[in-house]
């Protein structure tokens, strides 16, 4: 089977919900991917901040081997070892207490929404509001869509569930603006923008947010579903901004390409959920769990996240050659692997004619490149990618 013979068939049966590239990438190694055709990229996408490990990665495929052989799934009505596992690994290294296990980011801040619902049912008269912020993404359930600030995700799907409402990012007057003191039971935000932009938000916002939800009465709730499990070059974005959420959500890495989401909570918090308040099936189960660990051991231990820090700076400095060089590139944003170049111009031409060359990287909020290589990228990888980039803008 070639591009040509995947793409006809993806035509012909696959829902219409995404516009695709015309390639079928069919085998992963590190950075590198390979096409039906046989072509290899190097990929700064790594499946949009999921492949946090690389393509394939040791640990992760033998973490599938042993965990598939003694036992792949059982139900929540059980206790599950890995999934216990998991939960004590995420608190010990976050300021949370517990952890609710779900398949993906949508479904995280599905949780996060129905326990602060659920808060604000038990501890200020059924305050239920969530308030989140413009150019942000939360998933495409109908709850987190409606979350979420943008027009386009929204289209169609009316009526949207009651209960949300927008407010500028990075801006702590129109946060305290908007609460309603009757409705307003959290904030849901993400620490840096990802799919808005890579917009990160001033030294003192999250701070001020902090303040101003103790001050109101109010959960802060951090959507960390791309920020999470590394990819700032901090375990979790909310460490760089010195302040501390109520809620926050995970999934993108944290499975290492398996489905798995979770949404980690402090106690007082997380009390408002009981038996019965909230379930999934696949949520947590042995398989999933045992991979996320092996995930969580590679990135501590086996020294990825210290690599990423340190190959976060390097993509930095050059970036920033690149905006030396060429005058359309506006302005360089990010932390960590998480990393973005505004354009004067709609970005898409660009990430086309990249893949062309063989770098796969994409486009978000019109003008915005997005790079989120795997954090075990090295050095010659970097400048590899980045000749690439710098001949394709050269052409612009
Ligand atoms: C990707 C993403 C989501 C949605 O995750 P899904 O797994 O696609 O449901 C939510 N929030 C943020 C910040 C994301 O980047």
């Amino acid at each position: 089977m070639k591009n040509r013979d995947v793409a006809k068939l993806t035509e012909n049966y696959v829902a219409h919900t995404y516009a695709r590239y015309p390639i079928a990438l069919v085998r992963g190694k590190g950075a590198r991917v390979w096409d039906a055709d046989g072509k290899e990229y190097l990929d700064f996408l790594a499946g949009i901040a999921v492949n946090s490990l690389g393509h394939c990665h040791p640990a992760i495929v033998r973490a599938i081997q042993q965990q598939a052989r003694k036992l792949i799934h059982v139900s929540n009505l059980y206790h599950i070892l890995p999934q216990s596992e998991l939960a004590r690994e995420l608190c010990r290294h976050s300021f949370a207490d517990r952890v609710f296990f779900c398949n993906s980011g949508a479904e995280a801040n599905e949780a996060a929404i129905k326990l602060a619902r659920r808060y604000g049912g038990e501890h200020s008269n059924g305050k239920y509001e969530i308030l989140s912020t413009h150019n942000s993404f939360h998933g495409r359930t109908l709850a987190t869509l409606t979350a979420t600030g943008q027009e386009k995700v929204r289209a169609g799907y009316d009526p949207l569930p009651a209960g949300f409402r927008q407010i500028p990012f990075n801006d702590l007057r129109a946060a305290e603006e908007a609460i309603d003191e009757q409705k307003t039971v959290g904030i849901l935000v993400e620490p840096i923008q990802a799919e808005g932009g890579i917009n990160v938000p001033d030294e003192n916002y999250f701070r001020g947010l902090r303040e101003l939800c103790d001050r109101r009465g109010l959960l802060l709730i951090f959507d960390e579903v791309q920020t999470g499990v590394g990819r700032t070059g901090k375990l979790f974005g909310y460490e760089h901004f010195g302040v501390e959420p109520d809620i926050m959500t995970l999934a993108k890495a944290l499975g290492g390409g398996l489905p798995l989401g979770a949404m980690l909570a402090r106690e007082a918090v997380a009390q408002s959920f009981v038996p019965g308040s909230h379930a999934s099936t696949f949520g947590g189960n042995p398989l999933v769990c045992g991979v996320g660990l092996a995930v969580m051991k590679t990135l501590l231990k086996g020294g990825v996240l210290k690599n990423s820090v340190k190959m976060g700076k390097v993509f930095m400095q050059r970036l920033h050659a690149l905006k030396a060089r060429f005058p359309f590139i506006r302005d360089i944003r990010g932390k960590g692997l998480m990393l973005g170049i505004e354009l004067e111009m709609e970005g898409t031409k660009i990430v086309e004619a990249c893949m062309q060359e063989g770098l796969l990287i994409n486009c978000t909020a019109y003008r915005v490149l997005r790079f989120v290589p795997p954090l075990t990228i090295k050095q010659k990888e970097i400048d590899r990618g980045l000749r690439i980039l710098e001949e394709v803008l050269a052409r612009q």
